[in-house]
């Protein structure tokens, strides 16, 4: 995408709306993409990355955002798809001024978006949106909110793992099944740790070598450098870095029989899909597979916070994934087209119903 691409590409995805917002004097730059409020708000996490171009961060946005209104669909939720994208070095110091002043951006959207958590952030900086805006999902639990999701993003990447190994292995069972995971994370370190109760044998890695030593000596595992993990001889390849990795590069390399992961947008375009699907690999598309977060987040709106209800729909990955394969074999199409048709069809049936969030309050 160019300057002059930008409405041809939002005019190719049904994009709605693209806000830039700046501040000098907080040295604030972000882009806020609403990708659709068909199903219900916007709503996405907040990307805290410095990017290298404002095309490129204003390009992350509209993808994130897109893939956000195909994971809320997909997984039953009624909200549409948004994205924000702060452009700084995550490890920037001054969270208060860079969190407030983004939630008085938030804030003049008036409900229209709602936001959380996503790589660069945490629960603090949640707290400091917080303050200027009640359009904040991923909270502490003193505050309303229902704690740190990653854990539960990890346990449902799992369930479409175990759905996914049962297609490829014939048994759902991961204990013995060799795992390469790449990234280690919020929610990459969670998989690990849960992989490792399962009994599963996990290959490590993370471009921050003592976050990759210290897992590996936590747990046992093996750890190699980034690059490495594309060579692994395993079972199942898990990315929860960032998106892009599976690509005409790195899918060659790969020895696994399923991809399930974490990381958004792991696809680095659509005939990458096709690829795998040619390599004899089973791709568990990203955004059936890493929505847990999201439907644990969402089941506290409106009500009160139960984690034991929240679980139990996180669960449902499992059976949403096998129906993703289902369609895929019956349709004789790859697994990630068989996401989207999963996604449009809700879209398409729910559009007419007035959803049950209108004027409910959020906070
Ligand atoms: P995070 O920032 O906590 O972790 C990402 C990790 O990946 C970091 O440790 C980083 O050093 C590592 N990394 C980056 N590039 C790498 C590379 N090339 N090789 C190896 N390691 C690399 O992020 P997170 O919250 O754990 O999210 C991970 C992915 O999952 C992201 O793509 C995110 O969008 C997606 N996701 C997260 C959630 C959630 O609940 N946090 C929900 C859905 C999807």
């Amino acid at each position: 995408m160019n300057a002059n691409g930008i409405f041809e590409y939002m005019k190719k995805y049904n994009h709605e709306n693209l806000f830039l917002c700046q501040d000098d004097r907080a040295d604030f730059k972000a882009v806020i993409a609403i990708h659709s409020t068909v199903l219900g708000p916007a709503a996405g996490g907040i990307r805290l990355w410095k990017y290298d171009s404002e095309m490129d961060a204003i390009e992350d946005a509209l993808r994130l955002s897109r893939g956000m209104t195909y994971k809320y669909a997909a997984a039953g939720l009624n909200f549409g798809g948004g994205k924000i994208v702060v452009m700084a070095d995550p490890k920037r110091e001054d969270r208060e001024v860079l969190f407030r002043t983004l939630g008085k951006f938030i804030n003049r959207l008036g409900g229209k978006l709602l936001t959380g958590q996503d790589v660069g952030t945490t629960l603090d900086d949640m707290e400091y949106l917080f303050m200027e805006t009640p359009y904040v999902n991923t909270l502490p639990q003193y505050l309303g909110g229902i704690g740190p999701i990653s854990p539960s993003t990890a346990f449902g990447v799992i369930q479409g793992m175990r759905a996914g190994a049962k297609e490829v292995f014939g048994s759902d069972d991961l204990k013995g099944k060799v795992v390469a995971v790449q990234g280690l994370g919020s929610v990459g370190s969670s998989i690990v740790e849960q992989l490792h109760e399962i009994g599963s044998n996990l290959v490590i890695t993370d471009i921050n070598q003592e976050v990759s030593n210290s897992v590996a000596n936590k747990i046992g595992a093996r750890r190699v450098a980034p690059d490495e993990i594309f060579d692994v001889d395993c079972d199942i390849f898990c990315p929860c870095a960032l998106g892009g990795i599976l690509n005409e590069h790195t899918i060659p390399r790969l020895k696994c029989k399923l991809v399930c992961g974490a990381a958004n947008n792991q696809l680095k375009d659509e005939r990458q899909g096709d690829l795998l699907a040619q390599n004899g690999i089973l791709y568990a598309p990203d955004y059936i597979v890493n929505s847990g977060g999201a439907v644990y987040d969402a089941d506290r709106l409106g009500r009160t916070v139960n984690i034991e209800r929240a679980t139990k729909k996180v669960a449902r990955i499992y059976q949403t994934t096998e129906k993703v394969f289902n369609i895929a074999k019956k349709k004789g199409i790859p697994t990630y087209r068989a996401a989207d048709i999963l996604a449009e069809e809700r879209i398409k049936a729910i559009s007419g119903v007035k959803r049950f969030w209108e004027n409910m309050e959020i906070r």
